[in-house]
């Protein structure tokens, strides 16, 4: 019944947890030639998403035409619907710089899966009184018979076919609202926003990834791509028009630039021809809200890679391999792992392994040996390597996707396992080494400014100024 019968190995009870540490080396560590072999896959995949509507990588056009220019200015309303929290900022531009002050909001699962127009009221709600709350303390005077522009990130699949609409394709990350999918959630919030009677209008509707490419290009001129490694995956970057075969009928001109959304987390979802998927990956899939769906996501995301790790040892768990004569019913709880406890494991200074132990006692109450610490140390190494390297070959895709190699690049990239993973980076700037050889090291990954606050309001200030200019 265990594993290692399949490979003509010995018993498991035989195997020492080194044995193990093989075994998942073998099932997680991805070679170069096999990294190359998923970059090709996913230049196939980007070629048909630019081609026609519809497709599994959707590259989604984001109705931002070309960078910005530095000169944005005033002031802005920034409502970020992520993964984990809501936030409403408020965002001066000028002279080339920002000022932002904001406040999170913390979304209840019943919020997450409720009803859809009801998660967009709340965010309205969250937005009145952030705004009641700022001029109070007299940040902002809005005057009497203006409005302020509001620029909306939220950070699904969205099919736009103007920058304030988007129809959303499908939720994401665990979300599952009723009444939303396959609606125009621009239209969804300025009703709820409309409920509240506030003095603000809806400019812009964008993708996290999209306005961290434009927040990071604001700062830096050697920005091409944006990507989000955080509670999902995904990147933006920018497409001449003329490569995008599926808005031939706009009639826009073929050297004019659109920001395109990849939405490069649905990579290889329903037919799985092309990631390396072990036995947990697939269990993670299809425990989950939305299976065969997002699955390149699901390899990388912090959403997954703790419950990826936690259904290895509940594996070891039943064969006897770990914790006897524990209970372990604490860490059998579907999600209980958090990545954050790889993230700590791999941060942890100490020979002894002494915030493993802490990690296992204090949140599920079972005892470790240090051998098995060890092991857990390794698992953790092997899980968030793959994903970082999965990462690059996203990256790597993009940058051959743009010719761009020779000439190298910045990547402005942000969220959570970017910013607090250690070695993330590190690991992704290898993997595109041994994708590219030495000239990978021309392609850089930078922590980016807040693409979806700062990113969203210069967003929102870029088209305004096309609006007053009277372009499209
Ligand atoms: C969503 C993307 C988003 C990414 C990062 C994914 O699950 O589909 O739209 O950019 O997460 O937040
Ligand atoms: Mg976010």
């Amino acid at each position: 019944r265990t594993n290692f019968e399949d490979e003509g190995l010995p018993h498991a009870t035989n195997k020492t947890l080194a044995d193990y540490t093989k075994k998942f080396e073998s099932l997680f560590t991805l070679t170069p030639p096999r990294m190359r072999m998923i970059v090709n896959g996913l230049l196939e995949a980007f070629e048909k998403g630019l081609k026609e509507p519809g497709q599994v990588v959707p590259m989604l056009p984001a109705f931002v035409f070309g960078w910005p220019e530095g000169n944005e200015e005033g002031d802005f309303l920034a409502v970020d619907l992520g993964g984990t929290n809501l936030r409403v900022c408020l965002v001066t531009l000028g002279n080339g710089q920002f000022e932002l002050t904001q406040a999170k909001y913390r979304l209840t699962e019943e919020q997450k899966q409720g009803d859809g127009q009801a998660l967009f009221d709340f965010c309205a709600q969250c937005m009145g009184e952030f705004l009641k709350a700022q001029e109070e303390e007299e940040y902002i005077k809005v005057a009497p018979d203006t409005v302020l522009p509001l620029g909306f990130t939220f950070s699904y699949p969205t099919e736009q076919d103007r920058i304030d609409h988007g129809k959303l394709i499908r939720w994401t990350k665990g979300f599952g609202a009723a009444n939303t999918e396959g609606h125009n959630v621009g239209a969804m919030f300025i009703k709820s926003l409309e409920k509240q009677n506030l003095p603000v209008k809806l400019v812009s509707l964008i993708n996290d990834t999209t306005g961290t490419l434009i927040a990071s290009r604001y700062v830096n001129p050697t920005t091409k791509i944006g990507c989000i490694f955080g509670t999902g995956c995904n990147a933006a970057y920018m497409e001449k028009i003329g490569n995008i075969p599926k808005l031939k009928h706009l009639g826009l001109p073929d050297d004019d630039l659109m920001a395109i959304n990849c939405e490069w987390g649905a990579f290889d979802s329903f037919l799985h021809e092309h990631l390396p998927r072990t036995k947990y990956d697939i269990m993670v899939d299809q425990a989950s809200n939305k299976p065969d769906e997002q699955a390149f996501e699901k390899l990388i995301s912090g959403r997954y890679l703790g419950e990826i790790m936690r259904l290895i040892i509940c594996e070891l768990i039943d064969e006897g391999v770990l914790f006897l004569g524990q209970s372990t019913y604490k860490i059998e709880i579907p999600y209980a792992f958090d990545t954050a406890f790889l993230s700590l494991m791999e941060s942890d200074p100490t020979d002894e392994l002494l915030m493993v132990i802490g990690i296992f006692s204090h949140f599920f109450a079972i005892d470790t040996t240090l051998e098995e610490r060890q092991f857990f140390l390794a698992l953790a190494k092997l899980i968030s390597t793959r994903a970082a390297r999965l990462s690059a070959c996203g990256i790597a895709g993009l940058v051959k996707q743009m010719d761009c190699l020779d000439e190298g690049c910045s990547v402005g990239a942000d969220g959570t396992l970017y910013n607090k993973y250690p070695k993330f980076s590190d690991r992704i700037h290898q993997g595109l080494v041994d994708i590219f050889g030495d000239k990978g090291k021309n392609i850089q990954t930078i922590h980016a400014e807040d693409g979806s606050g700062v990113g969203s309001a210069i967003i929102a200030a870029m088209t305004k100024k096309r609006k007053d200019a009277g372009v499209y």
